[in-house]
């Protein structure tokens, strides 16, 4: 049995032990926008809120992030030395994260860490050492369309516990082996409790009433997708600012760059967007996507297409809503599906 029971006036001494060995973070409200922060010894965690502004990737995949150092120098014993960057000293736990971020790792996952080709130690390391300990949502936003992107409201794939609000107490459902060991000491949940948790996902799921169906993506033929004639039209009012890769759990294109100082010199990965004309472009000047079409359907096709087609059906979407709340020109990442879907 691995579903257990947390009174909520107990969830500081729960939090404790799990804070013995690790750093502890979790949502919070700073300047009325609920982010990710350190959550200090004995602060009660928040318990109702939609979802951070921004997604939890940037505790594995930092906007800047050092790779490795070097001596930019030739001549001597140290010279040309590289010094790769110091794995994370102490592990951590990312509690009350949603379901539908911490799905998001499990599709970067597949990104980063698929096999030995792409193994990327820098992602592995932090992933190994983070513990998800994930919140159900009960109140989902009109914004959010996890049920159609494999996920949901209480969806556990990606967390290593998922607790659900039942009120005063808090069932916790240990889903990976890291996860079951967290909670071990916790008291068994009983029926009653189970059946809360069950009827809360169903209201949670039936409050969700955007479906965005993908069934016929699969069966088009890549490129008729990608001369679609909607494309025509969707790209037209999209700025490129990028804004909605920046907020997206899963949108995960970076650049890499040397940074020198005098002989010192770093290497550095930073967040980029498909949606940038400079991303595409060659040293040569060529520039594959130069149309604004181009890197407007790129976004789309990879998180639809590309992604499904090449890792064995997963989304490159969860559903978080986020780009729907925060594009400035309202282009809706449900609407395109419906296009692309039609
Ligand atoms: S594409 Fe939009 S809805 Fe989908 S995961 Fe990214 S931000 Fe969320
Ligand atoms: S947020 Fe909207 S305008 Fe900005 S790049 Fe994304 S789709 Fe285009």
């Amino acid at each position: 049995m691995s579903d257990k029971i947390l009174n909520k006036d107990q969830a500081a001494s729960f939090l404790a032990e799990l804070g013995r060995e690790r750093d502890l973070f979790a949502p919070a409200v700073s300047q009325g926008k609920v982010v990710w922060a350190p959550l200090e010894p004995g602060q009660e965690p928040l318990w109702r809120f939609s979802n951070t502004a921004l997604s939890p990737k940037e505790f594995f995949f930092p906007q800047t992030e050092c790779l490795m150092r070097f001596k930019n120098r030739q001549d001597g014993e140290e010279g040309m030395i590289m010094h790769p960057e110091p794995e994370l000293a102490r592990e951590r736990a990312l509690v009350n994260m949603r379901p539908c971020d911490a799905k998001a790792f499990g599709v970067l996952d597949l990104i980063f860490c698929q096999d030995q080709m792409t193994d990327d130690p820098y992602w592995r390391d932090k992933r190994e050492k983070s513990l998800i300990v994930a919140l159900a949502c009960n109140d989902p936003c009109p914004t959010c369309f996890c049920t159609s992107m494999n996920c949901g409201p209480h969806a556990e794939a990606g967390a290593d516990v998922l607790l659900v609000d039942l009120g005063e107490r808090l069932l916790a459902k240990g889903v990976s082996d890291k996860g079951r060991e967290a909670i071990a000491a916790l008291p068994e949940a009983d029926e009653a409790d189970l059946a809360a948790a069950e009827g809360a996902k169903q209201k949670a799921e039936a409050a969700i009433t955007t479906q965005v169906a993908m069934d016929n993506i699969g069966g088009r033929e890549v490129m008729e997708l990608y001369e679609a004639k909607h494309w025509d039209r969707v790209h037209e009012s999209c700025l490129n600012c990028g804004t909605c890769t920046f907020f997206c759990p899963t949108c995960h294109c970076f650049d890499i760059q040397d940074e020198t100082q005098g002989e010192q010199g770093r290497r550095v990965r930073n967040w980029d967007y498909c949606m940038s004309w400079l991303f595409t472009q060659h040293g040569s000047g060529h520039n594959p996507r130069g149309a604004k079409k181009d890197r407007v359907r790129q976004r789309f096709m990879h998180k639809f297409s590309y992604i499904p087609l090449k890792r064995g059906g997963e989304i490159g979407c969860v559903g978080c809503g986020r780009c729907v709340q925060q594009c400035p020109v309202n282009i809706d990442v449900r609407e395109v599906v419906r296009d692309m879907n039609a």
